[in-house]
């Protein structure tokens, strides 16, 4: 069976919904919107911390793992992305956060153009609804919600002071002029429920006639006709389907799937295709490379009062109440996002802007999304902004069911090891300052006895995890080896874009998801003034 589309989109997450919904607003053209995953009927997808019932969850999430990192002391992590509409976002901790005007002045510097800060802010505020109202930095035209969390606690009040004793600034917006400070986050809910990019671009459009949403629509090739991308062949519902794009295929996997699907499709290292025996349409070698993330290094202090989550939640009367709590208020703990008090603070490596950031929980576990502990402690978790280590995600098989190998290659130039020693150095100092010491009865993690550069580095390696932000593997630029340019198109072939999170040529210092729905209204301009 085949059907043709003017837009054939693949993949409905962060980015993946607001092509939907740009490209069908006019009602000029059609639209067709393929997700592998389901629907977001799951009620926890809804609630913000139903994330700890989404992610690993074959239901909602692709559960990847990566390999065995020698940057972790040979350990694999656990790699979540959303397998539903709104992807990622849909499963993601909510925190909304922008990145600094830095990130995107050297995206254009270094040949991006288009990229620079004052070109993606408009972007940034046409996407949003803010609820503090619009400013020079925030807009309250566009459907993605961003609030401010209703939950709050006095130990990340102390936290927040904490930091502050030792020099960083108070701030009540991570997303304006300065992201240097501390302060509560933002999320993207509305009323104490998640704005998923499905919630916010979706939701309301799903009706338009010109627009074709598929669930459980997995891609498996792109076909080329004299270079040209024009049938997407897919699995719906386990039978196959040929989708015709009579402009354009826009490729919105994400970017394990991205990177992985141009390969299938011939585009990619030449000898990783060969060996898997797939024809080379163009010899791509950057497609997979270039692969970013955040580490972050959890570190939990015991505390000597039960002021944390841990205590509040630590028997079943206690869940049930914060379960009512909710359901009368839609406010208490489950309206809680994956953190609540964000720093953004240059160590002694960086003078110039912050290099490291903090995810502050009142709560702890032995990783995120399992059971808290039963005694009380909280977490600061600290992750390095702008890592130097890259890694790959190559295709193991034609077979497009079989995961990629994903190597990220942690901790593996001397800039990410100093600062992961100086992370933890300074977490440990922000648990000494006036005002948090009276809470701190002991130090979990890292281990308190590792106290030398060298063993506080082997802590890291110890128990340092994702914090779900991969970027980069169809880099954009405008040298050779860039894999889309510009304008998003992939290099060497017609009617083909990638609009996802991996065109990030270098990562962004803070979280994915407004930036990567950044990208997507961004490109959806360049394909609309492209007709
Ligand atoms: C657990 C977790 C917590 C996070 N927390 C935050 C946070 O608090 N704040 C923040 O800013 N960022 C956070 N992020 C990161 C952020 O959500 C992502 O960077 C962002 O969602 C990426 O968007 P994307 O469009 O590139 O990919 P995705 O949103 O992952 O979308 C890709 C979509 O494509 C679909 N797809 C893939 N392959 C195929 C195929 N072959 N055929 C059909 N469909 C396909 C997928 O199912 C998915 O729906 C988090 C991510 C995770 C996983």
């Amino acid at each position: 069976m085949s059907v043709s589309f003017d837009y054939v989109i693949i993949g409905a997450g962060s980015a993946g919904c607001v092509l939907a919904n740009r490209l069908s607003a006019d009602g000029t053209t059609t639209v067709a919107l393929l997700e592998a995953g389901s629907t977001d009927w799951n009620p926890w997808i809804h609630v913000p911390v139903g994330y700890f019932k989404t992610i690993h969850n074959p239901a909602t999430d692709w559960c990847y793992e990566t390999e065995p990192d020698p940057g972790l002391n040979g350990r694999s992590l656990k790699w979540p992305r959303g397998k539903v509409l709104g992807g990622s976002s849909s499963i993601n901790g909510l925190l909304y956060i922008r990145g600094q005007a830095e990130d995107y002045d050297n995206w254009a510097a270094n040949g991006c153009s288009g990229w620079s800060f004052n070109d993606v802010l408009p972007y940034f505020k046409r996407s949003q609804n803010q609820a503090r109202g619009a400013s020079e930095y925030h807009g309250t035209d566009g459907p993605l919600r961003v609030s401010d969390m209703s939950f709050k606690r006095p130990i990340c009040d102390d936290f927040i002071n904490g930091v502050a004793e030792l020099g960083t600034p108070l701030s009540n917006d991570a997303n304006g002029e300065n992201q240097e400070g501390v302060g509560y986050y933002q999320l993207t809910a509305h009323n104490g429920r998640r704005c998923s990019s499905a919630a916010a671009y979706l939701k309301d459009i799903k009706k338009r006639p010109n627009l074709t949403i598929l669930t459980h629509a997995f891609a498996e090739r792109i076909g080329f006709e004299n270079r040209r991308a024009h049938i997407v062949h897919i699995k719906h519902k386990n039978e196959p389907r040929i989708i015709k794009a009579n402009r354009e295929v826009i490729l919105s996997g994400g970017t394990i799937n991205s990177a992985q699907l141009l390969q299938l499709s011939g585009i990619g290292p030449g000898q990783v295709l060969q060996d898997q025996g797939i024809d080379v349409v163009i010899d791509s070698p950057d497609v997979g490379e270039n692969l970013q993330d955040h580490l972050q290094l959890r570190t939990v202090y015991k505390t000597r009062k039960p002021v944390t989550l841990n205590d509040e939640l630590s028997n079943p009367l206690q869940k049930m109440r914060a379960g009512l709590q909710y359901m009368t208020t839609r406010s208490g703990p489950l309206s809680m996002a994956a953190s609540q008090v964000f720093a953004f603070c240059k160590t002694r490596l960086s003078n110039d802007r912050p290099d490291i950031q903090y995810h502050f929980q009142p709560l702890s576990a032995d990783s995120p999304g399992e059971g808290l502990h039963s005694f009380s402690a909280i977490t600061a978790s600290v992750c390095q902004l702008r890592p130097e280590s890259r890694g790959s995600i190559h295709i193991k098989s034609a077979d497009p069911t079989v995961h990629p190998s994903i190597k990220p290659n942690y901790l593996s130039t001397e800039l990410d090891c100093q600062t992961a020693i100086e992370s933890i150095k300074h977490a440990r100092k922000v648990m000494q300052t006036k005002a948090m010491k009276e809470h701190i009865q002991e130090e979990y993690l890292p281990d308190p006895a590792a106290t030398s550069d060298e063993q506080l580095l082997n802590q890291a390696r110890e128990i340092a995890n994702t914090i779900y932000h991969p970027v980069g593997t169809c880099r954009m630029g405008t040298d050779d080896n860039a894999v889309v340019d510009p304008q998003l198109q992939v290099k060497g072939v017609q009617g083909l874009r990638v609009v996802d999170a991996s065109i990030m040529p270098e990562i962004v210092s803070g979280n994915t998801n407004a930036p990567t729905i950044m990208i997507a209204e961004r490109a959806s301009d360049f394909i609309l003034n492209q007709r």
